[in-house]
């Protein structure tokens, strides 16, 4: 399991791309470039062996999915990269108030140096190559741990990492548990994290440390919120949709629906319906992925037998004949009556399982939602636009998508991230090249400075500009 390709050791690794970001501070637009050309041309030329190692990872995962929900996502981030980066990289010309002037100001963009990445499997091309795309295109040195709960995707990202770059620039370290913790306790000049919250709190800590700044990409439980005034039929396609994809194994899927109490039987019936247009089968379906391994299965088994014997509802919505077989293919389950202290309510789920939880009415909704930890993502679904507005002005959440679910995470001019015990910092578009930049404020200064009139010995002079000042501002 520990085994640290390029041949360096972790932290011999490290120096050598904190040397070289020291060494070379300002790195040009055409170096830029040219790295994400690099890792663009690794993505494009190895795109099959890359989904064939997510495939072989999971035991089942189209690479369709791949393609999309990883390469294309990433392929999408990076040409938006590549377009802004000359703008983004400017100086930023600010206006100088009337007090400081003829002096003239602007912000300097500036790599931060070496930035530490660590991912996690559920998609471990998006998350691990979307932020290092980022803190590259910023300039940035990059070390990168993948998973290693995907040990063919991420040794496969190592060895054309290692083809395509030098280990001074950007480098993958492959490792467990054990090496994540040597690596979030290098000085990184950034730690970006993504995976779980009990871990990244670790993650915190481990880099409050050096003072090193981190950005904390984490899970959660995400609702989603049917109004009254919400057409089911659509609604539960996109639900499912979302909740389905990967099996459940994705940070912003729905995690519970709150709907209208006297709806649930509708629902019941509309969600049924809607897994069985998207997987006319569970059981041996290339589309629908498997669980990761045979202890996440046994989790998320666990979760449902307690809610069960807690006299909870489990509804198997698969559909007739597409029993669960091998190869970790977990049913889709709706759960109703499920209580608060089940673990189904507390943990994210990360799985098919979908509690779902009557509200009287839209106020009681926001109180459930505001009594716990603030999700990663929000859904709403209705037509009702005043209803909307009252839920999203009176909850906080890390993003947002009305009437869909998932989608404002490939919105790439949107900043894609948690708040609260979902995590801080977010990225994407100009957000993300910002989360990996310095941006140094100048003052230019100009032979004569107004400022003069302030310096001592405080006098007459001192107190007339200063009452104009006063009765200016
Ligand atoms: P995880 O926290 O178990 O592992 C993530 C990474 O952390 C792995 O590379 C692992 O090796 C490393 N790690 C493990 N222990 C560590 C330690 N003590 N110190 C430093 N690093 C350590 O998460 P996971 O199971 O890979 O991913 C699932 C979780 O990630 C879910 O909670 C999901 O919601 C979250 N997630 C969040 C996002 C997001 O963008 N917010 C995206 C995907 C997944």
């Amino acid at each position: 399991m520990t085994q640290i390709p390029p041949s360096l050791p972790l932290r011999a690794l490290f120096d050598a791309q904190y040397n070289a970001s020291r060494a070379q501070v300002g790195v040009p637009l055409a170096l830029r470039r040219d790295r994400l050309a690099r890792l663009r041309a690794l993505i494009d030329s190895h795109a099959p062996a890359l989904a064939e190692a997510v495939e072989a990872d999971f035991g089942v995962r189209s690479p369709q999915l791949t393609e999309a929900a990883d390469l294309f996502v990433l392929r999408a981030g990076m040409a938006q990269l590549h377009k802004h980066l000359p703008g983004w990289m400017k100086p930023q010309r600010v206006a100088t108030p009337l007090y400081l002037q003829p002096a003239r100001a602007h912000i300097q963009r500036q790599p931060l140096g070496v930035v530490g990445v660590i991912g996690p499997w559920n998609y471990p091309l998006q998350l691990t190559f979307g932020p290092a795309a980022t803190a590259l295109a910023a300039g940035n040195r990059v070390m990168l741990k993948p998973s290693e709960l995907t040990p063919h995707t991420s040794a496969l990202m190592a060895t054309l990492v290692q083809q395509a770059f030098a280990a001074d620039e950007f480098s993958v370290v492959l490792g467990g548990p054990d090496v994540a913790q040597d690596f979030s306790r290098l000085p990184f000049d950034h730690l970006f994290f993504t995976g779980s919250t009990q871990v990244g709190r670790q993650v915190a800590a481990a880099a409050a440390a050096n003072l090193t700044p981190t950005t904390l990409e984490l899970g959660g439980k995400s609702p989603c919120v049917i109004d009254a005034s919400c057409d089911l039929n659509d609604a539960a396609v996109k639900i499912a949709h979302g909740k389905l994809l990967n099996a459940g194994q994705t940070c912003i899927a729905p995690d519970y629906v709150l709907l209208p109490r006297d709806r649930e039987a509708e629902f019941e019936r509309a969600y049924t319906a809607a897994v069985a247009r998207l997987f006319p089968r569970i059981a041996g379906n290339p589309d629908y992925a498997a669980i990761v391994s045979e202890r996440h299965q046994a989790r998320l088994v666990a979760l449902l037998d307690e809610a069960q014997a807690g006299g909870a509802r489990v509804v198997n919505v698969a559909p007739p004949g597409g029993t669960s077989g091998g190869a970790r293919q977990m049913n889709p389950v709706l759960v109703f009556d499920a209580a608060p202290g089940l673990r189904l309510m507390g943990e994210e789920i990360f799985g098919p399982i979908l509690p779902v939880v009557a509200y009287d009415g839209i106020d009681d909704a926001i109180a459930f939602i505001n009594l716990r930890p603030r999700p990663l993502a929000l859904y709403w679904f209705g037509s009702d636009t005043a209803a909307r507005d009252r839920l999203l002005n009176r909850t906080v959440s890390g993003g947002v998508t009305v009437n869909d679910t998932l989608m404002h995470i490939a919105h790439e001019g949107l900043p894609f991230g948690g708040v609260g015990e979902s995590g801080w910092g977010s990225y994407h578009g100009e957000a993300g090249f910002l989360r990996f930049t310095q941006q140094k404020p100048v003052l230019v200064q100009s032979r004569w400075a107004m400022g003069q009139l302030f310096y001592p010995p405080y006098g007459a002079r001192f107190q007339r500009v200063m009452g104009l000042l006063k009765r200016w501002l």
